[in-house]
C-alpha cells in the first residue's frame, strides 16, 4: 500500500472526503500499460449514478464522452516525465449513458517510479438541473409521506400552498386514479393526481395543475353554446307571431270593409296600422337576429364528437357516467359543421342531465338505407344519442320540441326546440324513443357526406 492510499484510509481524510461535492479520483497506471485505472473515488460520484464500486478498477476515461476517449487516453497514455497538469472542460458521462458539462483538473506524478493521478471532477449536480426543471414548470409537484407531511415541494407547489406543512385533508383523499381529482382551493379549481414514489406505498406524489381557466372556459362554452342558437329562436317565433298577425290583419281588413259607422271604420284602420307596425318590427328585429344560413360540407361524425368531448367531460365525470362511442371513423354526413356540433352537444347535454347519479352515454351511428316520411332518397346516416336516465312519459315525450318546455328547475327548455330546427335546416330528421326510468334515445337521419348539395 502507498503513502497517499494510506492516508486516505485515515479517517479524517475520508470524513473530508465525503463532505465535498467534488467528486474526488485517484488514478493509477500499471507498469508498463497504457491505461489509466481508477483506484478510488469518492461518494460525490453517486450524483452521476455510480457507486463507488461500480468504478474502481475501471479504465478513466470509461467516465468521459466516448467520442472524446480516445484522445484523452492518448493525452494521458503518454506520460513519461514526473509531472503533468490539466485542467479542461470534458462531458462527463453518467452511469445512464447522458453527458453532462464538467470540468476536470488532474496531477499525474510519478511517485517512486509508479504513475499516479489525481483528479478533481466538477460537475453541475444532477440535482441541480432536475430541481431547475422542477421548479420551471407551472405544475405544483409535492413528495408527502404516509401521513400528508410535505417532504418535497416545487416552486409552484410552494406559491400554492404557502407555508403549508401537511397537506390539507381534502388532497390526502384523492386516490390513484386514472382521472385527476377536481378540487377547489382558495377561489381556484385544481386538477390532482396521485402516484405512488417508490414501491413501498411510503410515499406519494402529487401532481397538482390549475385547471381554473379551462373549467371557466368550458363553462362558459357550454352556455354560449345554449344560447347562441337565439337567432334560431327568434326565426322560430318570428314564424308563431307572424302567421297569426296575419291572420289578424285579414279579418280586420274584412271588417273595416263592411263597417258602415265610419267611427268604427277608422278605428279599425288604426288596428291595421298597429297591426303592420308590429309586422315590420318584427321583421326588422329578426332579420336582424337570424341565424346564419348552414353552410354543409362534408363532416367526419366521429371527429365531431371527439372535439365536443373535452366539453362534457367533467360532467360525465362528476355523475360517473360510462360514455360510449360506436362510430365508425369514415363516416361522414353532409351538414354545418358548427350547427351539428350545436345539436349533439345539446343532445349530450340532456342526456348527462338524465343521470344525476350513474348511467351509460352511448353514441353510435351508421349507415342505413330507409325510406323516411316525407323525405327524399333512402340513404341516410343514423346517428343515435342514447342514455339510461330518468326517461319520459309520453305527454312529455310530445312537449319536449316545444320552445320553453322544461322540467329542470334552471332550465330553459330551448335546447331541443334549437335541435329540431337545426336538425331540420340541416336537411335531416330527430325521432325520440322514451321510456319513463328507463332511458331515452334520440335518433338522428342526416345526409350522408358523399351525397353533394
Ligand atoms: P332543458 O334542457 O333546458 O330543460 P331541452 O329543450 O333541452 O330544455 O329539454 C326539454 C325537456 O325535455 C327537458 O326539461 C326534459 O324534461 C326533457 N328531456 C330532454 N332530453 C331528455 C333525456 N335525454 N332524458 C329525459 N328527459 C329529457
Ligand atoms: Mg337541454
Amino acid at each position: 500500500m502507498s503513502r497517499v492510499e494510506g492516508v486516505l484510509r485515515t479517517l479524517d481524510f475520508r470524513a473530508l472526503l465525503a463532505l465535498t461535492p467534488d467528486i474526488l479520483l485517484l488514478l493509477e497506471r500499471p507498469s508498463r500499460e497504457k491505461t489509466w485505472v481508477i483506484r478510488f473515488v469518492n461518494r460525490a460520484v453517486r450524483k452521476l449514478g455510480y457507486r463507488e464500486g461500480d468504478l474502481v478498477g475501471r479504465p478513466f476515461s470509461h467516465l468521459f464522452d466516448p467520442t472524446y476517449k480516445p484522445v484523452l487516453e492518448q493525452t494521458l497514455g503518454a506520460f513519461r516525465g514526473k509531472e503533468m497538469r490539466l485542467q479542461l472542460p470534458v462531458r462527463v458521462r453518467t452511469r445512464s449513458g447522458h453527458l453532462v458539462p464538467g470540468s476536470l483538473g488532474l496531477v499525474l506524478l510519478r511517485i517512486q517510479g509508479q504513475a499516479r493521478g489525481y483528479a478533481i471532477l466538477t460537475v453541475r449536480s444532477k440535482q441541480n438541473v432536475v430541481e431547475r426543471i422542477l421548479n420551471g414548470v407551472d405544475v405544483g409537484i409535492l413528495l408527502v409521506d404516509r401521513k400528508g407531511r410535505i417532504r418535497y415541494a416545487n416552486r409552484y407547489a410552494r406559491e400554492l400552498f404557502e407555508d403549508l406543512k401537511t397537506l390539507p385533508r381534502e388532497f390526502l383523499k384523492v386516490r390513484q386514479n386514472s382521472e385527476p381529482a377536481e378540487i377547489q382551493w382558495k377561489e381556484r379549481f385544481l386538477g390532482v393526481s396521485v402516484y405512488p414514489a417508490g414501491d413501498q406505498q411510503k410515499e406519494w406524489l402529487y401532481l397538482i395543475k390549475d385547471i381554473t381557466e379551462k373549467k371557466w372556459v368550458q363553462e362558459t362554452l357550454i352556455r354560449l353554446d345554449r344560447f347562441s342558437s337565439f337567432g334560431v329562436l327568434a326565426t322560430g317565433l318570428a314564424h308563431e307571431i307572424k302567421n297569426p298577425l296575419a291572420g289578424m290583419r285579414l279579418i280586420a281588413q274584412n271588417l273595416a270593409r263592411r263597417m258602415e259607422n265610419e267611427k268604427d271604420r277608422e278605428a279599425l284602420e288604426r288596428m291595421l296600422r298597429q297591426i303592420d307596425r308590429i309586422d315590420t318590427l318584427i321583421k326588422q328585429f329578426f332579420s336582424y337576429v337570424r341565424p346564419r344560413e348552414p353552410h354543409p360540407e362534408s363532416i367526419a361524425v366521429r371527429e365531431v364528437v371527439d372535439d365536443l368531448y373535452p366539453l362534457v367531460k367533467d360532467r360525465l365525470m362528476k355523475h360517473r357516467i360510462t360514455f360510449n362511442v360506436d362510430i365508425p371513423e369514415d363516416l361522414t354526413i353532409r351538414a354545418d359543421r358548427h350547427q351539428f356540433e350545436q345539436i349533439l352537444l345539446n343532445l349530450m347535454l340532456n342526456a348527462i342531465d338524465a343521470m344525476p347519479n350513474r348511467g351509460t352515454l352511448t353514441l353510435s351511428a351508421r349507415e342505413v338505407h330507409q325510406k323516411l316520411p316525407r323525405m327524399a332518397g333512402d340513404r341516410w346516416v343514423e346517428i343515435v344519442v342514447q342514455d339510461t336516465g330518468v326517461g319520459m312519459t309520453p305527454e312529455q315525450v310530445e312537449h319536449i320540441f316545444v320552445p320553453f318546455f322544461t322540467t329542470k328547475p334552471s332550465g330553459t327548455g330551448l335546447g331541443l326546440f334549437i335541435v329540431h330546427q337545426l336538425v331540420t335546416r340541416n336537411g335531416g330528421l330527430i325521432r325520440v324513443e322514451s321510456k319513463k326510468n328507463h332511458g331515452t334515445r334520440f335518433i338522428l337521419y342526416m345526409r350522408p357526406g358523399d351525397e353533394g348539395g
